[in-house]
């Protein structure tokens, strides 16, 4: 993508109504913008960055062997009156009513429409396992929407929903999301760990929500500090292996991580002093565990082996795709901007020409541009006609982890420059040695 003709509206102010860092950048980086109180549009660079959280969540959701499918944003009241949760869910819901006096809502969640999926076409526990999870748009009239895209009113999720046989196998379908939600994270760069929650409006006993330590978290957190050194990295992992995956789960969840919901202080004394630690997190995800929930008030059953009709097992488990830009902005900045993760960034790579116009130069980006693309790399080519101090800063404002800087002087020389946005640290080298460079960082992406 060539600047000059994008569409890239940096801000050089501060924006006032901006609380917290990762807000304040998203506004400055032109990413969203805010249409009514946590409602944005998701201008281009923005979008690039969603769209490639969503990608790395199919992904691994796919690779669990969980299946995509696509509900809609407005739902029938009906259906939340079998559950009895149109009552309950209270002004967080937007209701909505059509031209024919029909209740409708703009969905919060999704349990009963993926319970009325299911029992309306499976009946037999040969289809079974089964898990169902969509990525979409969801409205919860929050009292104080803020932080911008960390607490909107309309925000992008990934929720998905497993249906078992059983318990056993429902703790399964638990785990497994436990496990594939750890892989998630990590390749977008975050830490997230998993800490026992308490349950709210889904309902059930067995849930862990996913937080990432940030001094600017709603959520306040207890946590034995060996907890941010666990890494799940390149592992192999079968997920219909039963005891592996539980294995894992157990790694994970045996040091002390606890919200203040479920926070025990007795508990807590146990942890060696060195090692304990309260804090703030981010909440980028949920699982729970309900059983029959749902099932049994919307009568979802299946028949078993033996023949018996019991109401399936179910679960939901939940991913902040929107919340997730803010949460990694949050973890990976400094005070020039934001400092995005190979595996979520919008572009692999900057381009900056020092001297446009110089027809050296010119042609050495050009170059650089066409031989990353080659390499499948899209790079952000700045070919505005600036002075290179702000062609930096907006480098250095909207993040891109890897920079190749290409003047003149250096040209003279046959090198241009690779910098990279974490460190700072700059390297001279062929262009042809550069795009070596960058296409090796992004090989596995
Ligand atoms: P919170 O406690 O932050 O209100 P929640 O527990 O009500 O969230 P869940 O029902 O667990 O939310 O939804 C799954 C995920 O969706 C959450 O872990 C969070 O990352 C994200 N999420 C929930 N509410 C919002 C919101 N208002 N804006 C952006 N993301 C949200
Ligand atoms: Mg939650």
């Amino acid at each position: 993508m060539r600047l000059s003709r994008y569409f890239l509206p940096v801000l050089k102010e501060n924006p006032a109504e901006a609380q917290i860092v990762s807000h304040r950048y998203m506004l400055r980086a032109g990413m969203i913008k805010q249409q009514a109180a946590g409602i944005y549009s998701w201008l281009p660079l923005g979008f690039r960055v969603l769209r490639r959280i969503e990608e790395i969540v199919h992904q691994e959701q796919v690779r669990a062997g969980h299946i995509p499918l696509l509900m809609p944003t407005l739902q029938p009241a009906d259906l939340w009156r079998e559950s009895g949760r149109y009552d309950d869910y209270g002004e967080e819901m937007l209701r909505i009513r059509d031209r024919h006096g029909r209740d409708m809502l703009y969905g919060p969640t999704n349990e009963e429409m993926i319970t009325d999926i299911f029992r309306s076409h499976v009946s037999s526990y040969k289809d079974l396992p089964l898990t169902l999870y969509h990525i979409q748009w969801k409205f919860r009239d929050e009292v104080r929407p803020r932080f911008g895209v960390m607490r909107g009113r309309e925000f992008l999720m990934k929720d998905g929903y497993n249906f078992d046989v059983d318990r056993d196998a429902a703790l399964h379908a638990y785990n497994r999301h436990m496990v594939s939600y750890l892989r998630t994270y990590e390749r977008m760069g975050l830490t997230a760990i998993p800490m026992r929650a308490a349950s709210g409006p889904i309902g059930g006993d067995n849930t862990h929500e996913f937080l990432v330590l940030a001094q600017t978290g709603e959520s306040e957190v207890f946590y034995d500090d060996r907890v941010t050194g666990l890494k799940l990295g390149a592992r192999d992992i079968d997920y219909d292996d039963r005891d592996q995956v539980a294995k894992v789960c157990e790694e994970f969840t045996t040091l002390y991580a606890r919200t203040d919901e479920t926070h025990d202080e007795a508990v807590f004394d146990q942890v060696p002093e060195a090692h304990r630690k309260v804090g703030r997190g981010i909440e980028v995800g949920q699982i729970f565990y309900f059983g029959t929930k749902y099932s049994e008030a919307m009568g979802a059953t299946v028949v078993t082996k033996d023949g018996s009709r019991v109401p399936v097992e179910m679960g939901s488990h939940g991913i902040g795709v929107s919340r997730l830009l803010g949460a990694i902005i949050e973890a990976s900045h400094d005070d020039k901007g934001i400092i995005w993760p190979e595996g979520v960034t919008p572009f692999p790579v900057g381009i900056v020409n020092l001297k446009q116009g110089d027809g050296a130069a010119d042609a050495a980006c050009e170059g650089l541009y066409k031989a990353l693309r080659a390499q499948g790399l899209e790079a952000l080519y700045d070919d505005r006609d600036e002075r290179a101090g702000a062609k930096f800063a907006t480098m250095d404002l909207i993040g891109l982890p890897w920079r190749i800087t290409v003047g003149p002087r250096g040209l003279a020389n046959g090198v241009v420059e690779v910098t990279s946005r974490r460190t700072g640290d700059s390297e001279e080298m062929s262009p042809e040695a550069a795009v070596a460079r960058i296409a090796q960082i992004y090989a596995g992406r």
